[in-house]
């Protein structure tokens, strides 16, 4: 990565909090409503706004010379937004004018299972492409009134999540399609399915994959791959081995899975083994034979056990 590139991502990813910040005195401020709806758009709004809010903090930076600025991309793109020269024209079609790119999520913490889905291929982001993710609720204002408050974000590259998301596909039993051998048996040089992912039933999970694969008459594609939270859940020894090399060898892998966790603490306590999490507070010198929960809010209380969590085998 060059020089202007490393600056401007650095950039967009530390201001990310500030920028949250700004988003929730808005909406506190103009989106205070009683009730509270769920499934109501307003995380594509959040999303939207951190494009706005992102400008302003750039725009009050005024960097000398090589200025940048977010971008909404137009339709039909998968990214939401490109980080690009404040003083050069823009071809979206061909990246031209243009850093990198940020894929936004957002995920409601009240819902049982979000519906957020990280799901775009691995081979369609550059190296440089950023992944956010929000986590927001409805919080109490007053007796009566809400408003959608950003507890938490994420922002990191998105190829890093992918490689974390593809590795646990495959632990689970999943695949991607290899066009040499596709399914539809389509002609190498046409064929549209390349890493394309399947499930462990060798379903398709995306519509856009194979059509020979769909998972029944009725039902078109499995849609489970990428899920937010999904994506890191293990259901074998050897599922959660992988989990735990990754994270171990990866910084942004490590920093994913902590975000995650750390605002779905009963993700975290499933990905590990009660016999770890007395491991973990033996270590820490809390007493490892208390009540599971004590034993869980007790290792909690330490800031670092995140990082010790990452170093267990
Ligand atoms: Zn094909």
């Amino acid at each position: 990565m060059d020089d202007i590139k490393t600056q401007a991502h650095n950039t967009v990813m530390a201001l990310t909090p500030k920028v949250c910040a700004s988003i929730n005195q808005f909406s506190a401020d103009g989106f205070k409503t009683r009730g509270g709806r769920l499934g109501s758009g307003m995380g594509l709004l959040l999303e939207a706004m951190w494009g706005y809010h992102m400008n302003q903090e750039l725009e009050n930076l005024n960097s000398s010379g090589n200025a940048v600025e977010i971008a909404w991309l137009p339709d039909n793109e998968y990214n939401d937004f490109a980080c690009v020269f404040q003083d050069r024209d823009w071809f979206p079609n061909n990246r031209t004018g243009e850093l990198f790119r940020i894929e936004a999520k957002s995920m409601n913490l009240s819902a049982d299972e979000s519906k957020a889905h990280f799901d775009e291929l691995k081979k369609n982001f550059t190296g440089n492409d950023l992944l956010l993710v929000l986590v927001w609720k409805w919080e109490e204002l007053d007796k009566q009134r809400v408003y959608p408050r950003i507890v938490d974000s994420f922002v990191g590259q998105a190829t890093i999540i992918a490689e974390l998301r593809d590795a646990l596909h495959i632990a689970r039993g999943g695949s991607f399609v290899d066009s040499k051998k596709c399914p539809d048996g389509c002609d190498v040089k046409t064929c549209t399915h390349d890493g394309e992912p399947l499930n462990a039933a060798g379903k398709r999970e995306r519509l856009s994959g194979p059509n020979s694969l769909r998972p029944s008459a009725n039902v078109s594609f499995a849609a489970n791959f990428g899920g937010l939270i999904r994506m890191l859940k293990t259901n074998s020894a050897d599922a959660r081995k992988v989990f735990r090399e990754v994270r171990k060898n990866n910084e942004v892998a490590h920093q994913y899975i902590s975000f995650i966790h750390r605002n779905l603490p009963s993700e975290e306590k499933n990905q590990y083994l009660t016999n770890e999490w007395r491991i973990l507070a033996q270590k820490l010198g809390i007493k490892s034979d208390l009540e599971i929960e004590e034993l869980l809010s007790q290792i909690r209380s330490k800031e670092n056990y995140q990082e010790m969590l990452r170093e267990l085998d």
